[in-house]
């Protein structure tokens, strides 16, 4: 068993659009007759979903999405949130995470693993996609008090610069494969909600295959 996953940016189209979608599902093999995906709203909330599941509507208020099960297309959407993919192989299992600063803070990546690994397996691999980055990511002090100091970075006169990359392998206590990982807001292919102020949004698409 394996997965698949895509991080798509600007010259594959915003995954809002369902033209899109359907585009970028058929080029895995999938239908958006697979696909799950959530309201987010920068919670906690992690479901894990079966092939019943499949070509529903949107699942209310929900931030990430395990499934066992082959041919479940999970997605998640941001323009500058981290968007997280968790592999368990033992499992098999995926699952897949919208991680913006407030779901981070409030624990939603451990919620994941829970959800993903109910007995400890201690297997699991994970993969960030582009994101904003800790060289234009800045905050306020009430927003980088909810960090580990070792995910802000400070100058002197300057605001501080949370770093989102890092504040995702801090608080999922794994290694994070950081290969398709890049700064949203300064790399032109991307979507950027603070660059642009537009919704358009990168997906993360994966299913157990
Ligand atoms: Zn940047």
């Amino acid at each position: 068993m394996s997965f698949v996953h895509l991080y798509t940016d600007r010259s594959v189209g915003d995954l809002n659009r369902p033209v899109v979608r359907q585009r970028v599902l058929e080029s895995l093999g999938l239908t958006p007759r697979d696909l799950v995906y959530g309201g987010q709203i920068h919670g906690t909330v992690v479901r894990e979903v079966s092939r019943a599941d499949r070509g529903g509507p949107r699942v209310a208020e929900t931030d990430g999405f395990v499934t066992r099960e082959v041919g479940v297309a999970l997605m998640v959407f941001g323009a500058d949130c981290p968007l997280v993919l968790l592999h368990d192989p033992l499992g098999p299992a995926i699952a897949v995470v919208h991680a913006g600063w407030r779901g981070l803070a409030a624990g939603i990546l451990p919620e994941a693993l829970r959800v993903l690994r109910p007995a400890e397996s201690g297997a699991v691999r994970a993969f960030l996609g582009p994101c904003a980055g800790p060289c234009c990511y800045e905050v306020g002090e009430e927003v980088a008090g909810r960090f580990p100091e070792a995910a802000v970075r400070r100058e002197a006169g300057g605001r501080p610069r949370l770093d989102l990359p890092a504040a995702v392998e801090l608080s999922l206590g794994i290694s994070v494969d950081r290969g398709a990982h890049r700064c949203t807001v300064c790399s032109p292919g991307c979507f950027s909600y603070r660059r642009t102020g537009a919704r358009d949004s990168q997906g993360l698409v994966a299913a157990l295959a």
